[in-house]
């Protein structure tokens, strides 16, 4: 999977072999932790996604909504159960604060999907968890977990991602609205891919929705090889060595 594919729920449930229903997954993968955001107008829960640094800010969640119980908006969200288990959050919480006090070397790897629109989802990548905090919301306290992306290049290691190489999620939404959830240039609905019209590497931007659209695989993938075509000179080194890669 590559980050900007689309998939569908249960492609995303397959991927990760789980049912990922709660939003924050602490420790499922090997290596990594899963977030489900979404930043859409009605979300249960005030992500933001920081344009200027390329904060993820997510935040924790509620108690569970129980029959005859209070409204879980106007209880302070847990760090632990009654029983005194760590809930997500106290989970999180605490790998983010080992990490701050240096008793973590690496911050806790995080892949982040974000939610598009009913049953689409868009895979946003690594993100490293470096900072976390309790704050008021005006009513009650609530978890902030701050996160850098990040890329994972061979033998495992992480790199900073220019956060302008991110496409915000209120950008997707509204290509996924324009392009009516199929690639422009087939009208194929499968395997779908939010492609920077003008390559980021050329300098096209993340953050318009003009220069972002939908491209199915097949069509994708072509116009990377007229990319390379144009640009011999470039991609000759590149093939040798047999590492080439699409960077738009
Ligand atoms: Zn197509």
């Amino acid at each position: 999977m590559k980050r900007d594919d689309v998939i569908k729920y249960h492609d995303l449930v397959n991927a990760e072999k789980a049912a990922l229903q709660k939003g924050m997954n602490f420790g499922i993968g090997k290596n990594y932790s899963v977030f489900l955001m979404s930043v859409r107008r009605g979300a249960p829960y005030a992500d933001m996604f920081d344009e200027t640094d390329g904060t993820l800010i997510y935040e924790g969640h509620d108690v569970p909504r129980v029959g005859g119980g209070p409204d879980p908006k106007s209880v302070d969200q847990p760090l632990r159960y009654p029983k005194g288990g760590w809930t997500e959050n106290g989970k999180f919480f605490r790998a983010a604060m080992d990490y701050k006090d240096g008793l973590q070397k690496k911050p806790l790897l995080v892949k982040v999907y974000e939610k598009i629109s009913r049953g689409v989802w868009s895979y946003k990548g690594f993100f490293e968890l470096v900072d976390a905090e309790i704050m008021s919301d005006g009513r009650r306290k609530v978890f902030k977990f701050h996160l850098k992306p990040v890329e994972k290049k061979p033998l495992g290691r992480i790199v900073e991602l220019p956060h302008t190489r991110l496409i915000p999620t209120s950008v997707k939404v509204e290509v996924w609205r324009r392009d009516g959830g199929k690639c422009v240039q087939c009208g194929s609905t499968v395997n779908l891919h939010y492609d920077h019209d003008i390559p980021y590497s050329k300098g096209g931007s993340s953050f318009t929705v003009e220069n972002v659209r939908l491209l199915c695989a097949k069509h994708n993938l072509s116009k990377s090889d007229k990319i390379m075509s144009a640009l011999p000179w470039i991609w000759v080194g590149a093939t040798v060595a047999g590492n080439v890669r699409k960077c738009s």
